[in-house]
């Protein structure tokens, strides 16, 4: 747990979400920004920077984090496909230092992946 990071403070509910799931281990809550029609955030419960600095000891609830996207995805309505995003660091311009999968879809296809 981080005292200053957002998610930590999401994870012990002293900023609220809107919740997707949760478990012991992991949370999915609906991005206070959408970038897309459905767009939610997987994040582990523990902090982890980033992609950068996890390790082979986050195996498990990295796994954990992908295996449920999926599940996730059909729950939010996301029948026909989805995209998962995960910025790393300054050059993928990540906001947030707790480490998230970010989950997009809706009814149509997103369009390239990269934006230039
Ligand atoms: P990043 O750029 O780090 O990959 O994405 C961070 C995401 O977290 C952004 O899409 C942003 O909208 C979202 N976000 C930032 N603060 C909050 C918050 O307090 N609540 C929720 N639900 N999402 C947040
Ligand atoms: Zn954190």
């Amino acid at each position: 747990m981080s005292q200053d990071c957002i998610f930590c403070k999401i994870v012990r509910g002293e900023i609220p979400c809107k919740k997707v799931y949760e478990d012991d281990e992991i949370l999915a809550f609906h991005d206070i920004r959408p970038a897309a029609p459905v767009h939610f955030l997987i994040i582990p419960k523990q902090h982890i920077e980033s992609l950068a600095t996890a390790d082979m000891s986050h195996q498990a609830v990295l796994g954990r984090m992908l295996a449920k996207a999926g599940e996730l995805a059909v729950s939010q309505g996301l029948t026909d496909g989805f995209r998962t995003i995960v910025n790393t660091g300054r050059v993928g311009c990540q906001e947030v230092y707790h480490l998230h999968i970010h989950i997009l879809g809706g009814p149509n296809p997103l369009g390239p992946m990269l934006a230039h």
